[in-house]
């Protein structure tokens, strides 16, 4: 347990009698000892392609590194594969999956499950690896992403051998060979979305995840052989975008799963254009977190809090639009700023911290773009006085108010932990807001009308409408977008529909 000790500057003492004293701010007042996590996250200087079952060089010889976004430190070595690479591991999942196919469902289950409890018994380690490469606080790995990932082995296991139920009345089969690129925000997280399902159907994956966070994958990677995966069923190939784009477009590829950006998102579906591959498509979103003046504000500043600095905001479905009602705008700001006072900038290693590292120097020069732009284009940016660590990525959390709907922070994805504010009278005028928007992944509602809520989950484009919570993940929930943020769902039924043939 941490302690909380009071830094004596800022209470009166008697030095400071008869002055004036310094404006009390909470972010100053009260300082936590240090609480750094100390799991081994055993790192190994360097990880290689994990094909057919076994850790093998890249064709390359080449190598790259993976960086701690909290240090600026190097982690470790990460195998560059390439097209030749991709080929191999295709080969080898061509080779495993008929066999797995013809597996009972009950024994593929019993490898899900064995996925699942491993990851549970080294779920300190993988929480530390996780979060020395991505840079999110330890305790949204510890807490969140190891758990769901295991969660969706368990879930996923549990379908193996229920396959008749995903669609009552057709047989179920399994597509083949699924060809999965996954982004850097919850590396280990989109590993489970996308194999879970797909192995849970009998198919094999060749799958890549993001350069920035590497580690997670190889170390799931020590999990899958050590639960005794047929070689070949999954196959994890680290390395550049163009690594990604010639697992999409090969042959063998019966669907390809792709979760990242809006335009490579793009790019991917040029290149299948006119082949027989079955697609789906988790992209960007620009959520719209909706306050109503009956809303308990205190929980709604939690929410809007959760929504859009859980992982410094790189959430695909952060809310961050927040569009607050007039009557109630003035509050809802004032206790958002003084929430915004108390929470922990810095070391994400730290038990107390609340925002960590942003997951790149790019990403965070792209983020500091963002607020430039903001300021240029007339709005007014605040963020809580905080001291940032020396070395790292970081960026305190930032509110924009006075924003219009021109205005590019309210307009593109930002990525990042900055909350563009903007105000409604009606309720028309929330859902004619809300809706002005390319993307369509998720939103919330904050109100405590029932007969509201249904009325804007019924009016919102958005795949997932949260009430009077946010930021809320289940595996037995679908998740996924319309308009610019993809098609197809994860999680729950429909999600494991989209890796089965019906026949
Ligand atoms: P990104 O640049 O699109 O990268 C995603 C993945 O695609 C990475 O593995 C990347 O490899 C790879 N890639 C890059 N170019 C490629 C190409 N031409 N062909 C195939 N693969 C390619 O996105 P990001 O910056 O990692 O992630 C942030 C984005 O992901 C945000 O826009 C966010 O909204 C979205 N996202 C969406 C969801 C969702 O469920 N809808 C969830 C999480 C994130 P490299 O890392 O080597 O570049
Ligand atoms: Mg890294």
């Amino acid at each position: 347990m941490s302690t909380l000790t009071e830094k004596k500057s800022a209470r009166p003492t008697k030095r400071s009698q008869g002055r004036p004293l310094p404006e009390l701010i909470f972010g100053d007042l009260w300082e936590f000892d240090p609480a750094p996590e100390t799991a081994d996250p055993k790192l190994k200087p360097r990880y290689e392609l994990f094909i057919g079952g076994k850790f093998v060089a890249p064709a390359s010889g080449k190598y790259f590194d993976s960086t701690n976004p909290a240090n600026e430190t190097k982690i470790a070595e990460f195998a560059l594969g390439g097209a030749a690479d991709v080929d191999a591991a295709y080969a080898a999942a061509q080779k495993a999956q008929p066999a797995w196919a013809k597996l009972p469902g009950k024994e593929r289950a019993k490898y899900l499950y064995r996925i699942a409890r491993l990851l549970q018994d080294r779920a300190r380690e993988f929480a530390v690896a996780e979060t020395m490469d991505n840079g999110k606080p330890i305790k949204e790995t510890r807490d969140f992403d190891v758990p769901m990932a295991a969660a969706h082995f368990f879930y996923h296991a549990g379908w193996a051998d229920k396959l008749e139920y995903v669609a009552p009345g057709r047989r179920v089969a399994p597509l083949g060979i699924v060809g999965q690129v996954i982004p850097w925000n919850f590396p280990l997280l989109m590993m489970a979305w996308k194999l879970a399902p797909a192995l849970a159907v009998g198919n094999c994956a060749v799958i890549k995840p993001a350069t920035n966070t590497p580690l997670s994958a190889l170390k799931l990677a020590e999990i899958i052989q050590d639960a005794g995966l047929p070689p070949g069923v999954v196959n994890i190939l680290t390395g550049p975008g163009s690594t990604g784009g010639a697992i999409m477009a090969h042959p063998l590829a019966a669907k390809i799963a792709f979760t990242g950006s809006t335009d490579v998102g793009k790019v991917i579906m040029r290149s299948v254009a006119g082949t027989e591959k079955r697609m789906t498509m988790e992209l960007g979103g620009k959520a719209a977190n909706i306050v109503f003046d009956d809303a308990p504000l205190d929980q709604a500043v939690e929410g809007i809090v959760n929504g859009i600095f859980f992982n410094q905001g790189q959430v695909c479905c952060a809310g961050s639009r927040l569009l607050v009602h007039e009557p109630v705008a003035d509050a809802v700001v004032a206790k958002l700023k003084n929430r915004l006072r108390v929470l922990r900038v810095g070391d994400p290693l730290d038990k107390n911290t609340d925002v960590g590292a942003i997951v790149s120097r790019d990403q965070l020069e792209t983020v500091q773009g963002y607020l430039d732009a903001g300021v240029k284009e007339g709005a007014t940016m605040w963020q809580p006085p905080c001291r940032l660590p020396k070395k790292g990525f970081y960026l305190p959390p930032t509110i924009f108010t006075g924003v219009t709907q021109s205005h590019r922070i309210a307009r593109e994805e930002i990525f990042g932990p900055v909350l563009s504010i903007i105000t409604f009278r009606t309720v028309d005028e929330a859902i004619e807001k809300a809706n002005n928007t390319a993307y369509g992944l998720s939103a919330g509602v904050w109100t405590d009308k029932g007969s509201r809520i249904l009325k804007m989950s019924t009016e919102l484009k958005a795949g997932v409408v949260w009430a009077n919570t946010f930021n809320k993940f289940d595996p037995t929930s679908p998740f996924g977008g319309y308009k610019e943020s993809g098609f197809g769902r994860e999680g729950g039924r429909q999600g494991l529909l989209d890796y089965c043939r019906l026949v």
